[in-house]
């Protein structure tokens, strides 16, 4: 009798033990489980910023231009301009329609005022009685700090190097379109502009960069300057500061016109 109780409860024991066991590991799992739910959800106005509050801007606001903007060609006089040969005043011609057109062998002509960073937008037109080929059909150019030249040209049905075609970095990037409408009908350019930094000692130390959009569509985006847009040679990397927007006399009867340039510096 003594025997056979003893086996039962050995038996008993057994079968105690097992069934524990699971028993702990679930009691390992409820226990992570608690952890985790004891962390509180991310809210979310913890994601939120409220400042600073950007300045506003009416897009329209300054005659048709955005109210921040400096205005550096209205139609009505060249007075945000000056002769980039020998600072004289502009001597391009002021048409009757609010633009203005190259006046050929006069020169380039800057803006007085220096820029470093900037949105620029303006709008142009190849002239239709030019039908010269290659390079001189309607060429001109808008350079940025004096060194730095987004192509104006008159590529339809007129073939030249795709790396000076309408839209070209200077001989530095290709446009990734050809988005000029047709001869003689108004293009808009709008170029945001960053310009290059240099250290003290006159290294530089950060990439000036173009996007740029004709007629809406995106040419240039985001592109690093390799330096300045040279016509014959390499892009150099001479250290400066601000400098005058420039738009191009190309000196061979181009007549590019040109209307409504305003910029807001960045
Ligand atoms: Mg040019």
């Amino acid at each position: 009798m003594k025997k056979l109780a003893l086996i039962i409860c050995i038996t008993l024991f057994a079968a105690c033990k097992e069934k524990s066991e699971p028993v702990v590991e679930e009691a390992a799992d409820t226990e992570i489980t608690s952890e985790e739910t004891t962390q509180e959800p991310t809210k979310p106005e913890e994601t939120e910023i409220w400042e600073p509050v950007p300045t506003k801007v009416n897009p329209t606001g300054n005659l048709g231009v955005p109210s921040d903007a400096l205005v550096l060609f209205d139609g009505k006089n060249l007075d945000q301009w000056i002769s980039a040969v020998d600072s004289t005043e502009a001597k391009w011609t002021i048409n009757a329609d609010g633009s203005m057109t190259v006046k050929d062998k006069t020169g380039d002509i800057q803006t007085k005022q220096n820029f470093g960073s900037v949105q620029l937008h303006l709008e142009w037109r190849s002239n239709p009685d030019n039908k010269q080929t290659n390079q001189n059909r309607s060429n001109s150019g808008v350079f940025f700090q004096n060194r730095y030249e987004v192509q104006v040209l008159d590529n339809n049905d007129n073939p030249t190097y795709v790396n000076g075609m309408v839209g070209s970095i200077y001989k530095q990037s290709i446009p990734l379109a050809m988005a000029a409408v047709p001869t003689g009908e108004w293009n808009t350019y709008d170029i945001i502009f960053h310009a290059p930094e240099f250290d003290l000692d006159g290294n530089k130390t950060k990439a000036g960069t173009l996007t740029v959009l004709l007629n809406g569509v995106l040419i240039q985006d985001h592109f690093e300057l390799e330096g300045t847009t040279e016509y014959i040679g390499w892009p150099k990397n001479d250290a400066h500061g601000k400098g005058p927007i420039k738009l191009q006399d190309h000196q061979d009867m181009s007549g590019v016109s040109y209307r409504n340039i305003w910029v807001r510096e960045l």
